[in-house]
């Protein structure tokens, strides 16, 4: 790639942005096509995902916002990516932070600050990716457009927030990007021919794991997994008790005292990465002094239960990818945690070969972006074609009749993507579908998440399974989902974004995962059971009307048995066994046939005798209701509720 990459000198450079839950970095790809991260004038590339707000309405981002962390905490919001496209009730923002929330309309969370502003977590995202796009500009003069990293897990809102906080920090965003494949793409990983690569991310607070598949050029996130509260952080905590135990004066629960102990815990184990013993001094509050003394195997011990947990979530997710550590071709280390010896021989041990971590693992996203940055805005450059494609992490679809579900784009498909899936309606004269979305894995939509509703209105008085309503969803690259219905006999359409109205919480993925996984068996026979009442509601309807429209049709004692088998249907369908419910429909079809065929054979005489075209086709529709359910077995339609006329 090297030699054929030729700047355009004129052009402003495109950039990549690792918007961090701690820490953020923005890189570009220089004229000789290195990818690197932009320092200030400390050398420090690392800016803290940190935002002060001061009572003169001024705002601080970064190491100067980091210091006022503790003298101002509800002013000062520090992990904010955690609230990003969260909803107030969302139980990761009562959980997270020292931040004041304010009274909310709307789903949406907003944060009180001072001096008396409310502030949304897009805007203060944006502040930092505000601060990232000025360094950029003071190196570079110009900047071009940019590319954002997400985690592999972000859902629909998650995503969209970021992107409206790129917006409102003035970036020309050219899409959004998985961490771990922007890591991949540090490691030019996309040379290769093909490959599984597993990327192991610890930060200071989360930690992810994502399984990539390399085919063809073609990046797919096959599975992703890890704990979004243990990290770093959490070995600090772990070393403070032992300071605590070490040296009676930081044992206090003064918040001084606890405060001084985190930052020695921090130091320590930061320099217990290059050394196998540290003495440290530590600064009391009051100007007192101490030393301690720590060796880097007690440390170790106390903190290989954490890394336990993280090789555990590794293999869970390489299980879910349907492989073992034998398989993956490359482990890449991301994220400051994993220069922590133990951690790089813990991944190393367990798949058995050296990990990938000769670049800087605080690094490797932002300049894998600005590798991805400087592809996707290349222009007349030469470039490769490096398709990077991300996969939906839940299932995505649409509520039916019995409140189930009908899954359009399944989870694991790879985005961008677009199906689309036939639906009908339920009721005679239906002159709306009302749709719902829903995103998860299980058969009930109750069960599943709302993402959006809306009504298709405005559909002319047609009977029952007559409408023809296409239901199209489609992934855009960045995870966003557009949803078009459009009824065919009509052309009458509608569109909706999905918007992020609230937010998921990553342990709701998983718990959402588990929760299928428990209940799918149980699921399949509520399904059946849904599907069987929805069917049998659907002939009873038909039959009632039958023998309403047409008692001249029947035979003496037709009547009584047609109606003895409806009753035995409406009995089994109260019941819970679907295959009860199943022979009692084959049995009212079976009674039925005779005067569904006498109907049918009238409706055709009418027509030839010259009626109304469109009338015959409506009645032998409603003819066809009770006589064609055995035929309906296709799967390619689904019925839908909605509004109704009478007649
Ligand atoms: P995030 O992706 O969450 O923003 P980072 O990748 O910046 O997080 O990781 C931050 C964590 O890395 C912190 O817990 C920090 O203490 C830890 N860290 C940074 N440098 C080292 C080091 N030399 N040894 C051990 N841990 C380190
Ligand atoms: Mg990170």
């Amino acid at each position: 790639m090297s030699l054929l990459h030729i700047h355009d000198p004129t052009a402003a450079p495109p950039i990549g942005i690792d918007l961090g839950t701690t820490h953020s970095i923005v890189a570009w790809v220089t004229p000789t096509g290195a990818p690197v991260a932009i320092r200030d004038c400390d050398g420090q590339a690392l800016v803290p995902s940190v935002v002060a707000y001061l009572d003169d309405g001024s705002v601080l981002v970064g190491e100067r916002a980091a210091a006022l962390a503790v003298e101002r905490p509800q002013d000062t919001i520090v992990s904010v990516k955690r609230l990003m496209g969260r909803g107030a009730d969302d139980p990761e923002v009562r959980r997270a932070g020292t931040y004041r929330l304010a009274a909310t309309e709307g789903p949406v969370v907003r944060l009180r600050v001072a001096p008396d502003r409310v502030v949304t977590p897009v805007e203060v995202s944006a502040e930092i990716l505000r601060a990232l796009r000025q360094r950029a500009v003071e190196e570079l003069g110009a900047i071009g457009p940019a590319v954002v990293t997400v985690p592999a897990y972000f859902d629909e809102a998650q995503r969209q927030a970021t992107k409206d906080a790129a917006r409102l920090a003035g970036l020309d965003l050219l899409r959004l990007l998985h961490e771990p494949t922007a890591a991949a793409l540090a490691y030019g990983l996309q040379h290769r021919v093909e490959g599984r690569f597993v990327v192991y991310d610890l930060g200071g607070g989360t930690f992810d794991v994502t399984v990539l598949e390399l085919d063809d050029g073609i990046f797919t996130v096959r599975a992703t997994g890890g704990d979004t509260h243990l990290g770093g952080d959490d070995m600090d905590r772990i070393l403070g008790e032992r300071l605590r135990a070490l040296e009676p004066r930081l044992a206090s629960d003064e918040p001084a005292v606890c405060r001084a102990r985190l930052v020695a815990a921090r130091r320590i184990k930061h320099a217990l990465s290059d050394a196998t013993e540290v003495q440290a001094d530590i600064e009391l509050p009051g100007g007192h002094r101490c030393t301690v003394h720590v060796r880097r195997d007690a440390f170790e011990a106390d903190v290989e239960p954490l890394v336990a947990r993280t090789l555990e979530a590794t293999r869970r997710a390489l299980s879910d990818a349907g492989l073992g550590p034998a398989d993956i071709d490359g482990v890449i280390l991301v994220g400051g945690a994993t220069r922590t010896p133990i951690v790089r021989a813990r991944v190393e041990a367990l798949f058995g070969r050296p990990a990938l971590a000769d670049i800087d693992p605080d690094l490797v996203v932002a300049m894998g972006a600005a590798v991805q940055a400087d592809l996707l805005a290349g222009g007349a450059r030469e470039r490769e074609d490096v398709l990077l494609l991300d996969v939906l992490p839940l299932s995505l679809g649409i509520e039916t009749m019995g409140g189930l579900v009908e899954r359009i784009l399944p989870r694991n498909t790879t985005i961008p993507a677009a199906a689309s899936q036939l639906f009908t309606t339920y009721a005679d004269n239906q002159t709306g579908f009302e749709l719902h979305v829903v995103q998860g894995e299980r058969e009930r939509a109750a069960d599943c998440r709302s993402l959006a509703r809306f009504t298709l209105r405005g559909i002319p008085p047609m009977p029952a399974g007559m409408a023809r309503l296409e239901v199209r969803f489609e992934v855009d690259a960045d995870g966003l989902l557009h949803v078009t219905a459009r009824e065919q006999r009509t052309g009458i359409e509608q569109r909706v974004e999905v918007s992020p109205s609230y937010g998921l919480a990553e342990e709701e993925i998983e718990r959402m995962l588990l929760d299928a996984y428990e209940h799918a068996e149980r699921d399949v026979q509520v399904r059946r059971l849904e599907e069987r009442r929805v069917e049998a509601a659907r002939l009873l309807a038909a039959a009632g009307k039958a023998l309403a429209d047409d008692p001249g049709l029947l035979e003496p004692g037709e009547a009584e048995l047609i109606e003895a088998a409806m009753t035995q249907l409406r009995q089994a369908s109260e019941g819970n066994d679907p295959e009860a419910i199943a022979r009692a429909m084959a049995r009212l079809d079976e009674v039925s046939r005779p005067f569904a065929t006498r109907r049918m054979d009238a409706r055709i005489a009418a027509a030839l005798r010259g009626r109304d075209v469109a009338a015959v086709e409506r009645e032998t529709a409603s003819a066809r209701g009770l006589e064609g359910h055995a035929a309906e077995g296709d799967g390619s339609e689904a019925l839908l509720t909605g509004e109704q006329v009478r007649p």
